[in-house]
């Protein structure tokens, strides 16, 4: 079974993202659990708490298809002390908010270098930051996204995830999403059926199956290996259709979440209805 969503809207409180998502025929969700712009932010109240939880059951959300996505403004591979504290901080109190949510997952990119140390150090700490956030916290697992690799962005090969999983104290509590954007304009071909199997082929014996946790499902505005992130609604950019269909037939991607980021929300259950009518 293919659980297919979309990044939704938070907005007035985190009760109102499963609403948003089932308005769109979504089966599985992404949010943010507080303003991605900010660096601190109110700790969830008990009633919003509450309300999330109902509103998710009630509309047959189950926590292993809600991923959150960090704030934009962490950096667990941050050069210097100061941002790296803040970062972790600001870190572990999302981890702790998807905990209170009920949630096991949390998806972030994992971090840049700012051309002020190695790809090595870099790496290093952003296991270090992901150890802290796994003791501080219960039952959420830290789900490293692909990236494209775009300025000093670590995480656009599937080798420098592999180091940081390899220094990851609790293995159980680590996993990858893969963005088919950015792996895309990260130099990984997906446009073919042999492309995409070769892809994930090497992703396999890179990382591993076991920790495939989460799919960000977007085409791409900008070509293959460009390390440009410019996401593109479903078939419309330089990706295009065969993607989607393969990814929908291919059983490695049942019961995890797949979640759209594309640009055009009034697209969404277009784009939702379509790729499940790509099932065969
Ligand atoms: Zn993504
Ligand atoms: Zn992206």
């Amino acid at each position: 079974m293919k659980y297919i969503g979309a990044h939704v809207s938070a907005g007035g409180g985190v009760e109102n993202a499963p609403l948003n998502a089932t308005l769109i025929g979504a089966k599985a969700f992404a949010f943010f659990t507080k303003n991605q712009k900010q660096w601190s932010a109110a700790p969830l109240t008990q009633s919003s708490i509450a309300a999330f939880k109902k509103n998710c059951a009630d509309n047959g959300f189950l926590p292993e298809m809600i991923m959150p996505h960090d704030s934009y403004l962490i950096n667990l591979g941050h050069p210097e002390t100061e941002g790296l504290e803040k970062s972790r901080e600001a870190f572990n109190d999302e981890m702790l908010r998807c905990q209170q949510l009920g949630l096991k997952l949390l998806n972030f990119h994992p971090g840049s270098h700012l051309n002020k140390i190695s790809h090595s150090e870099c790496l290093k700490r952003i296991a270090e930051s992901i150890n802290i956030a796994l003791e501080a916290t219960q039952g959420v697992t830290a789900v490293i996204e692909n990236t494209a690799g775009q300025g000093s962005n670590m995480g656009h090969e599937f080798e420098q995830i592999a180091e940081i999983i390899s220094q990851v104290d609790d293995k159980s509590r680590v996993g990858v999403c893969i963005d088919t954007c950015h792996t895309f304009t990260a130099g990984y071909d997906l446009r073919t059926k042999a492309t995409f199997d070769q892809t994930f082929e090497k992703f396999s014996s890179v990382i591993g199956w076991e920790y495939l946790k989460a799919i960000h499902l977007n085409d791409s505005k900008k070509e293959l290996a460009t390390r440009v992130d410019r996401h593109h609604s479903i078939g419309q950019g330089f990706i295009g259709m065969e993607l989607f269909d393969v990814l929908m037939n291919d059983p490695h991607f049942d019961n995890m979440p797949i979640i759209m980021e594309t640009p055009d929300d009034t697209i969404w259950s277009e784009e939702i209805r379509m790729l499940y009518a790509l099932v065969r």
